[in-house]
């Protein structure tokens, strides 16, 4: 198998799906059931039909491409990934996926592989949201996390609800919607990291080793007002100075526990919020990202107990913890899987951890899952700007290649 002709055969399907955009010259706009949905649609499943797959669409217009394996009624190894895009969003959030997965079936056909476990090719609909918000949507449809009702009172912003918008560009919403997950062996997905990491290290492959979980806390410090002018200040109990210097200490946290955790402090509410008055509230948030709910616990802990220690000289202070999502760890096998088969193809790899939700984030629930990760041009995506090279995408599919040929025991 020859990587230059590879990267050329990715690129080519990259330009053309980045043909099927409302905004052209303005980057990528593909939203779920448009026009642009269909183009892009009927490209991916000729494609699937060229290379001899089975093609089938869901009740949500996911599409899936069936490569049989020898095994009756086996469960399937699935790859994909979503073919939406944000408004004049770029070319390879998700396509980039659905795209090396087709590559993966077409070298199974080229070199004659039979798998005994069939081998599944899938392009997901609305993982971005932008039209009907949420997002995740075919995947969390798939596995049963969205009800027919919660689907069907789905509206976009002027009204159309989901199943008018598919009826539009002729999709059949009465199709089987859930699928069992006995009929999932496995699913892998690549991704664009959409994040500096990659490219910073000149490494082509991230292997993704858990999403990460997310806190947000939210911090509320109370003292006492005053003028501005006529308070001395050893009489004050200044909010924001308090706020200042506990914020101050906090990224120390996330770097003592390393292995990317991260802590940030977006927004800041102060009042009243007069130039000359002293602030007697202040209210902000704290965001604790990690892959290893380890590190998450220990930021928490150290968090609140910094916050507690300025509870003091007519200062109060309290935490609220508003949102709390575990970190998910991907599939120990699959990802030593992924590991071994990039050191045989000689492709250097590294761990990384993913900041952002993905279609696999939602599958890891119920069956095994793997991820890659390919560099971003300067760490940018969901803009016209967002770049990847077909090359890493080319060694991503070696890599799945493979891996694939492994878990359906191809022979
Ligand atoms: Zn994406």
């Amino acid at each position: 198998m020859r990587l230059l002709d590879l990267k050329e055969r990715i690129e080519e399907h990259i330009d053309q799906i980045s043909e099927f955009t409302a905004t052209p010259g303005k980057g990528t706009t593909r939203l779920t059931y448009s026009q642009e949905d269909l183009q892009t649609r009927n490209y991916i499943k000729s494609k699937m039909k060229e290379n001899g797959l089975k093609v089938k669409e869901d009740g949500f217009g996911n599409i899936f491409g069936k490569l049989e394996g020898t095994l009756k009624d086996a469960p399937s190894v699935m790859i994909g990934s979503h073919f939406d895009s944000v408004p004049n969003g770029g070319s390879y959030d998700g396509p980039a996926g659905v795209v090396a997965a087709l590559e993966v079936a077409r070298l199974f056909v080229e070199n004659k592989f039979t798998p005994k476990y069939p081998l599944e090719i899938i392009a997901l609909v609305e993982e971005e949201g932008s039209r009907f918000g949420g997002g995740l949507m075919g995947s969390r449809g798939i596995v049963g996390l969205l009800s027919n009702d919660d689907f069907r009172n789905l509206k976009d912003k002027d009204g159309v609800s989901t199943e008018e918008a598919m009826a539009k560009i002729g999709l059949d919403p009465s199709l089987p919607r859930i699928r069992d997950p006995k009929t999932m062996k496995s699913f892998l997905e690549l991704h664009i990291e959409q994040g500096p990491i990659l490219e910073e290290k000149k490494i082509p492959v991230g292997v993704v080793e858990a999403i990460v979980g997310l806190t947000q806390l939210e911090v509320t410090i109370k003292g006492q007002a005053g003028h501005a002018g006529t308070t001395p200040m050893d009489r004050r109990a200044d909010a924001l100075v308090t706020a200042a210097q506990i914020i101050g200490q906090l990224p120390q946290f996330a770097v003592a526990e390393g292995e990317g955790t991260v802590i940030t402090t977006g927004r800041l509410n102060v009042f009243p919020n007069g130039a000359n008055v002293i602030p007697d509230q202040v209210v902000f948030s704290v965001d604790i990202r990690s892959g290893m709910e380890k590190n998450v616990l220990n930021v928490i802990e150290k968090t609140k107990e910094l916050i507690d220690s300025f509870n003091k000289d007519g200062i109060e202070t309290s935490v609220e913890q508003l949102l709390y999502i575990q970190p998910k760890e991907l599939n120990a096998g699959i990802r030593s899987l992924l590991k071994e088969k990039s050191e045989g193809l000689n492709i250097p790899y590294c761990s990384i951890n993913s900041g952002a939700g993905h279609d696999a984030m939602v599958f890891s629930d119920y069956t095994e899952v793997g991820m890659l990760f390919i560099p971003s041009k300067d760490g940018l995506s969901h803009c016209p700007e967002e770049w990847s090279d077909s090359e890493d995408i080319a060694k991503a599919v070696q890599i799945f290649y493979e891996a694939a040929k492994s878990l359906t025991e191809a022979e």
